[in-house]
């Protein structure tokens, strides 16, 4: 099971790099913010108690996080491997997954970090605009999509996220970057983390990212 971690800060360009990899890889993302906003517009339980945090530009709890992500690691199109998106988020969740793969005989192989100063992300989420279907981002500026309104990869409509409002963008900084670091200590203590410069265009940060993955050892088949 090959299971590569994207980090970043809120708006780094995980969600932009996730299916290129996934592509270049052949292996699915799970993104547990898509995950989260799937249980919030199905108005299940744990979307209920999800929804305040998220709204609050709050990290959901640990324990909810991980139950969410096992669930669908289990599932069965997860087992030739996973492109994460989003998680972990926590010492304790970059812990819990790692005790979820030793169960497996699997690792995390590779930990990329696509790093973005903290002047760039208030501009990329405050432009960015996502499909209905699967959450592909766009941007306004930057990566509009060929038709307005409408996502390339699956003509589905785009919308602005709730919690990509000003006030809400901030306190996501504020409150989710203390905990990245946490996480990025996590996987240089394990020595698979792997930095790209996420400042590039949106290609040239594919490359590096598959760059990375590639020269990552425990990554190869
Ligand atoms: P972004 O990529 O812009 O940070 P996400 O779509 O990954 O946003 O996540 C949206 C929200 O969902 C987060 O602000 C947080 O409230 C919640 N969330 C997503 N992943 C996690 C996680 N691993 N741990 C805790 N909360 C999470
Ligand atoms: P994350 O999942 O890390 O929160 P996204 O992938 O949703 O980040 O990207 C945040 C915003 O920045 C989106 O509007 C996206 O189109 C834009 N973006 C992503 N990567 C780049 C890039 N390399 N250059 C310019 N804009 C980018």
């Amino acid at each position: 099971m090959k299971v590569v971690v994207l980090l970043g800060a809120p708006g780094a360009g995980k969600g932009t790099q996730a299916p290129l990899l996934s592509g270049r890889l052949g292996i699915p993302v799970v993104a547990t913010g898509d995950l989260f906003r799937a249980a919030v517009r199905d108005g299940t339980p744990l979307g209920l108690e999800a929804r305040r945090f998220m709204d609050a530009g709050q990290l959901v709890p640990d324990q909810i996080t991980v139950r969410l992500l096992l669930d669908r690691l289990a599932r069965p199109d997860a087992e030739a491997g996973v492109i994460l998106d989003g998680f972990p988020r926590t010492g304790m969740q970059a812990k819990a997954l790692d005790e979820a793969l030793a169960d497996r005989g699997a690792v995390v192989c590779a930990a990329v970090l696509v790093d973005v100063a903290a002047e760039e992300l208030v501009r990329r989420m405050s432009g960015r605009w996502v499909c209905r279907a699967a959450g592909h981002p766009y941007h306004e500026v930057s990566s509009p999509p060929r038709v307005e309104g409408t996502c390339d990869l699956d003509g589905s409509e785009l919308y602005q996220r709730t919690d990509d409002r000003p006030e809400t963008i901030r306190a996501r900084l504020a409150q989710q970057l203390g905990a990245l670091d946490d996480v990025l200590e996590h996987y240089r203590t394990s020595r698979v983390l792997r930095t790209v410069d996420g400042l590039q265009p949106i290609q040239d940060v594919a490359d590096a990212v598959a760059a990375a993955v590639n020269g990552a050892g425990a990554c190869a088949d």
